[in-house]
């Protein structure tokens, strides 16, 4: 199964992208942490890297794509992927036709994600007020077409990302389920 997980910054990606890794035997993987560890190395593309996460502001879509997609031909993403973070814009979404089978969008308001964010301890460079912002704006301008295109193409799953934890898990389930 190659699923999608789109969602706000806060929205709990990662948390159910890594319970249904478990519940599905299927590895996942975060185009953020990707680009996190390449921006730590000491060259010229790791420093711009930094600066463009560091800033909240989106990697551009033909180094993302060269970057993402490179690193999902390896042999552990053949049988599929729990992608968190990728296709961010409808370029990429574009460029990566035939690569989803479903997406999940957890729906959170900016108001719960600013929440969420300002309540969780973060050593995250682009956890700073101005680069949340950021990323929210992004978010809207980018990401919700992304979204959008999806539901054109009947592969959304739309989830209440605002209840808890465990329900949010077992609305995507039963989603999921169905498909299997
Ligand atoms: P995330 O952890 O998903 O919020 O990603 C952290 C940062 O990595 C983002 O704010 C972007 O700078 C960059 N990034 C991650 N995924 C993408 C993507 N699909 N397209 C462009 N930039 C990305």
């Amino acid at each position: 199964m190659k699923l999608v997980l789109i969602g706000i910054q806060g929205a709990g990606k990662s948390t159910q992208g890594n319970f249904l890794s478990e519940e599905y035997n299927i590895p996942y993987l975060s185009s953020g942490h990707i680009f996190r560890e390449m921006a730590k190395e000491k060259t010229q593309m790791g420093r711009w890297l930094k600066e463009t996460i560091n800033s909240g502001a989106l990697v551009p879509d033909d180094k993302t794509l060269e970057i993402i997609l490179t690193y999902l031909e390896k042999p552990e993403y053949a049988n599929g992927y729990i992608l968190d973070g990728f296709p961010r814009t409808v370029v990429q979404a574009e460029a990566f036709n035939g690569g989803v089978d479903k997406v999940v969008f957890l729906d959170v308001s900016d108001k719960e994600a600013l929440w969420r964010i300002a309540g969780r301890v973060s050593d995250r460079a682009d956890e700073t007020v101005h680069a949340i912002r950021k990323r929210i704006d992004s978010f809207h301008e980018y990401t919700k077409p992304v979204v959008e295109y999806y539901r054109q193409q009947d592969k959304l799953v739309a989830v209440d990302g605002e209840q808890n934890i465990d329900d949010v898990f077992k609305d995507i389930k039963k989603e999921l389920d169905k498909i299997r």
